[in-house]
């Protein structure tokens, strides 16, 4: 049987940290979904159609990876998928505490479904999303920390016309 696995998170937008995680994934999973959630603790900059069209973009040449979006429990969505786990990346300590919390929570909630963690390149602890919309609204550098359509779609919104 094919090993699925999913990558859940807000992606608002995909950053080249994600991106490495992706990979890696990809590497040792017969198939990746990146599935975009609707967080409602936070208020995206990019729409969930957006997220996901960068998203594809981000990762056309990658074979066996999928994006998708969902509302409602993370835990419901990969028992719909049939995956066998869920993929997440740590980058300090400041991450460990809120995704030992959710993984726990979602081992309760369903016992057969693992949460695997992807450490992140030492290039990438430093970076999310949030970092990347602080600096591209300044008009800062971002050509290394994102996918070239991600800087165009920032771009467009913070600097319009
Ligand atoms: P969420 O709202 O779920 O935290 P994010 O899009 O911010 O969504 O992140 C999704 C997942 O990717 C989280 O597990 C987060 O820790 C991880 N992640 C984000 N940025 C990086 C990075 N630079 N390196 C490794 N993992 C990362």
């Amino acid at each position: 049987m094919k090993q699925t696995v999913v990558y859940p998170g807000s992606f608002d937008p995909v950053t080249n940290g994600h991106l490495d995680i992706i990979k890696r994934a990809a590497q040792i999973f017969d198939q990746v979904i990146v599935a975009v959630f609707k967080n409602p603790q936070k208020t995206p900059l990019f729409s969930m159609e957006e997220r996901v069209e960068l998203l594809k973009k981000a990762t056309e040449d990658m074979d066996n990876v999928f994006i998708d979006s969902f509302t409602g429990l993370t835990i419901d969505y990969v028992k719909s998928k049939k995956a066998i786990a869920i993929i997440r990346g740590l980058r300090a300590i400041s991450d460990f505490e809120g995704e030992f919390q959710m993984a726990l929570l979602n081992k309760e909630l369903s016992e057969d479904v693992e949460t695997i963690f992807f450490m992140t390149d030492i290039r990438y602890t430093y970076l999310s999303s949030s970092v990347v919309k602080e600096v591209a609204q300044f008009g800062g550098n971002i050509d290394h920390l994102v996918p070239e359509a991600v800087k165009k779609a920032l771009e467009k919104k913070y600097f319009p016309g």
